[in-house]
């Protein structure tokens, strides 16, 4: 446990940024904020940083067309980030976003120069890999069976839509995940495996602590 005299500052707090939105038949709604959570743990951990409490829901509004899915929209996200920037930063002399989920991006990018015009030490960093696919697929489902594996359901896995996202976006942004993928997966489970997990997992904290130690990403 934490108590506010071991808070000294000036303190480095970082705070997983994560999604409550549907991730194909076999992986949990939570697995954004699950993933964040992890890589946001072992940041801290090689920072000697405190680590908060997850933002467990984001703008998820793609995904809204799958029951389960709970986003709370950019324009609040934004706002929440805005004042937990703010109220972290009277005592931590610096925050660290760690965000799980792409359509946060949007949210965090307005947030985190709000704050940096406030002139707040404030930053945010992704869980990214050199490469893999974009959501439900072997990335997320490899490192969640490494995390959780009570949790993934292998026999649901099945491939979804496995175009590059960045040639799915302009129809995903229109119409929405179902549109393009009846499953909500976008890439292919179906090979996940948890040591394949641990060694993405790894990827993801080294490149979020070097992106700390090199200055800021977001
Ligand atoms: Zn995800």
């Amino acid at each position: 446990m934490t108590a506010w005299p071991d808070m000294s500052s000036p303190a480095v707090l970082v705070v997983p940024v994560g999604s409550y939105e549907q991730h194909g038949p076999h992986l949990p709604l939570h697995t954004d904020t699950t993933i964040a959570v992890a890589v946001a743990t072992r940041v801290a951990s090689a920072l000697g940083a405190v680590v908060g409490p997850p933002l467990a829901y984001g703008a998820s509004g793609e995904h809204q067309d799958f029951p389960g899915t709970v986003s709370i929209g950019t324009a609040a996200l934004t706002t929440a980030i805005v004042e937990l920037g703010r109220s972290a930063s009277t005592w931590a002399g610096r925050v660290v976003l760690v965000n799980g989920h792409g359509g946060n991006v949007a949210a965090l990018r307005a947030a985190v120069a709000q704050l940096t015009a406030e002139s707040r030490d404030v930053a945010w960093i992704p869980c990214a890999t050199g490469d893999g696919d974009a959501h439900a697929g072997y990335v997320e489902t490899s490192v969640m069976l490494h995390l959780a594996p009570h949790e993934v359901r292998m026999s649901h896995a099945e491939a979804g839509n496995r175009e590059p996202l960045e040639r799915l976006l302009p129809a995903l942004v229109a119409h929405g995940v179902r549109a393009v993928s009846p499953n909500g997966v976008l890439g292919d489970p179906t090979g996940a495996t948890a040591e394949a997990g641990a060694a993405l997992l790894a990827e993801m904290v080294d490149r979020a602590t070097a992106a700390v130690h090199s200055g800021w990403t977001g």
